[in-house]
């Protein structure tokens, strides 16, 4: 391999690290503790592992972490009823409902009922708005990793050209606007694109969230080009013995990592930052709402 690996595991552990100097200030300076809620609705196995690694990960830099676990047949006028509760909570700073909610309730309606201060997650349509007119807002968190990662790797963006592989509201769009807020200039492909083989050998960075295990190949890839992983694939591993997965990214590793000047592994590379990002967040959250100056 000539590219260099990413390691977002250890830049992760390296924010929360500094999350948590922070939040021992505030409680040693101010006796203010952060407090996140976590709201899970339904028994979905992938939510449940996430939802476990955020409470836990929430304790370990010592905040306060509060989990709403919710039937799948909870009603909409429970679950909002729940939010304005939370809203209405002083103890609590961030408010996450946990995607993909079940088929009944309106996602849309229920991110929107989240008081945009306390939306953590960035998804509320003020946060968007903020962020798409370069306002301070909340940032989504996967974005938001991406960017540390990147402006890690290189210092400034300024005038780097930027394709960005999916067009989703969680982390495509939002992608966008970070690296044009940065001064990259920016490409966003999807299903519909033509050629997008060529339009990514254009990039000098290349952000890849389709979910589609192993697209974007060592060929796609200008030499020296800046690969961020986003996609998290199941996919099945008969290497690992019969009915075995592994998870996989939207990239091939091996033959991108030929190419590619700097890459983030899947796993160990953007998931580690998602939730450290979300701890961020909700640092910020609490320092924005008590008039205290924000982490840097
Ligand atoms: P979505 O399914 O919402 O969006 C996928 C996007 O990829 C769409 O815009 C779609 O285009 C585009 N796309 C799909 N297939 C192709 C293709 N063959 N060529 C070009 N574009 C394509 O996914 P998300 O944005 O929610 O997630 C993307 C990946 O990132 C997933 O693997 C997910 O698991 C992972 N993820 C990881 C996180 C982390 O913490 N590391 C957090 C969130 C997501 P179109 O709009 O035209 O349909």
């Amino acid at each position: 391999m000539t590219g260099k690996r990413i390691d977002g595991k250890a830049f992760a552990a390296n924010v929360r690290g500094q999350v948590a100097e922070h939040v021992a200030r505030l409680k040693a300076e101010h006796g203010i503790t952060p407090g996140l809620a976590v709201v899970l609705v339904g028994e979905d196995p992938a939510s449940q592992v996430y939802v476990r690694n955020k409470g836990k990960q929430t304790v370990e830099v010592g905040m306060n972490s509060v989990e709403h676990r919710l039937d799948a047949s909870t009603s909409e006028a429970e679950l909002l009823a729940l939010i304005e509760r939370l809203n209405a909570d002083p103890a609590i700073n961030g408010i996450l409902v946990q995607l993909p909610l079940p088929g009944h309730l309106n996602s849309d309606l229920v991110i929107n009922t989240i008081d945009p201060a306390k939306d953590v997650d960035g998804f509320h349509i003020s946060n968007v708005g903020l962020l798409g007119t370069g306002q301070k807002s909340m940032v989504p968190c996967t974005p938001l990793g991406c960017l540390m990662l990147l402006r890690d790797h290189f210092g400034s963006l300024s005038g780097r050209s930027a394709v960005v592989l999916g067009r989703s509201n969680i982390v495509g769009k939002p992608m966008f606007n970070l690296l044009l807020r940065d001064s990259c200039t920016v490409t966003v492909a999807h299903s519909r694109t033509r050629d997008i083989e060529a339009v990514c050998r254009q990039a000098d960075i290349v952000v890849a969230a389709v979910g589609r295990p192993e697209m974007v190949t060592g060929d796609w890839l200008k030499p020296g080009a800046v690969v961020i992983d986003v996609g998290i694939n199941r996919v099945p591993a008969p290497e690992l013995g019969e009915g075995r997965h592994k998870i996989v990214g939207d990239c091939e590793f091996e033959s991108c990592a030929k190419v590619a000047g700097a890459i983030t592994p899947v796993p160990g590379g953007v998931g580690p930052m998602t939730i450290a990002c979300l701890l961020a967040n909700t640092l910020t959250a609490c320092c924005r709402e008590n008039g205290l100056p924000e982490p840097e």
